[in-house]
């Protein structure tokens, strides 16, 4: 078998054209769209990723704001920022690039971030809106993956679900998800043991892991979807996945490329919840 491969970069491409029209109707009615970037320090992948969300922004017309502070910058001063953009009623949606300095408590940051601005969905109240099953705005990657699934045609309900990675940002609410379109899942992580096992079961893995070549095809079931979240930076610079790509697309029935898988889809939904929180919240 040759695996269908889920093309990020054409699907992402469809929704941000949806959240352009989207825009544009909300244009009409008088409302803006606004996003703004917190860039904290020089990290050259944070550049990358804000630049990507920047042009995101171009594409879709959602207006950007774009705050660079220095690496030296105090928790204190950062959260007057944020304070400020909760007040700033041009700005729909707050993202903060993660990782920040040691000397800032993440967890602090996200709490101070208005719940209706918080286009992550990072902050409480919206993880436990997904976790009662009524959320505003969906986790980026985690929703990205989902669209991929859809695009597979493989219906999820009933299916078994393997999810590789238990993180707050990844793991944990892509379980969730994929428990809400009715999956029966199963969350591995470094404890798990036999994993080869428990991956082979599954018609859907998710690999959120973070380790280059962690995905083999001998974990793999006959016509799986195989989704790879994984962003690895290899020693001559590629940029690969979790999944062994090639073996493994012998077995699957669909996968994702890395790059041009996940990483897009993840920018895209970031679209898709700015424009949805200027919607739900500026309603009259
Ligand atoms: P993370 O916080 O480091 O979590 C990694 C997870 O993998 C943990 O739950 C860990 O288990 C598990 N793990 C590590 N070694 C394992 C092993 N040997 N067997 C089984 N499980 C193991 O990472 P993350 O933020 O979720 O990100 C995961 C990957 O996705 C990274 O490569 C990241 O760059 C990428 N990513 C991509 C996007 C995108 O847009 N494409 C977005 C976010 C993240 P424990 O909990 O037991 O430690």
């Amino acid at each position: 078998m040759s695996a269908k491969i889920l093309d990020g970069k054409v699907l992402s491409a469809k929704i941000k054209e949806q959240v352009k029209i989207e825009v544009e109707e909300l244009k009409k009615k008088g409302i803006g769209v606004g996003l703004a970037v917190v860039i904290v320090g020089g990290d050259p992948a944070s550049r990358i990723y804000v630049n990507s969300k920047k042009k995101a922004c171009e594409l879709t017309g959602i207006e950007s704001f774009e705050y660079t502070l220095d690496e030296s910058v105090t928790e204190e001063e950062l959260l007057k920022v944020i304070s400020t953009l909760n007040n700033d009623n041009r700005i729909n949606g707050i993202l903060v690039q993660l990782p920040l300095p040691s000397h800032i408590n993440e967890e602090k940051v996200i709490m101070a971030i208005d719940p209706k601005k918080d286009v992550d969905c990072f902050h409480p109240e919206n993880v436990g809106r997904l976790m009662i099953g009524n959320p505003v705005v969906l986790p980026c990657t985690p929703a990205g993956v989902m669209e991929l699934i859809k695009e597979s045609g493989v219906s999820i309900s009933g299916k078994d679900c393997v999810v590789i990675g238990r993180s707050n940002i990844v793991g944990k609410p892509q379980a969730l998800l994929l428990l809400a379109e009715n999956g029966t899942v199963t969350v591995c992580h470094s404890r798990t043991k036999n994993i080869k096992e428990v991956c082979k079961r599954a018609d859907i893995l998710v690999s959120a892991v973070g380790r280059a070549g962690f995905v083999t095809a001998d974990m793999i079931k006959e016509g799986a979807v195989v989704i790879d979240v994984g962003i690895n930076r290899l020693e001559n610079k590629k940029v690969v996945g979790d999944v062994d790509f090639e073996e493994v697309s012998k077995i699957a029935s669909a996968i994702t490329p890395v790059p041009g898988g996940v990483g897009p889809m993840t920018i895209a939904m970031l679209m898709k919840n700015t424009v949805t929180a200027a919607k739900v919240y500026n309603a009259k």
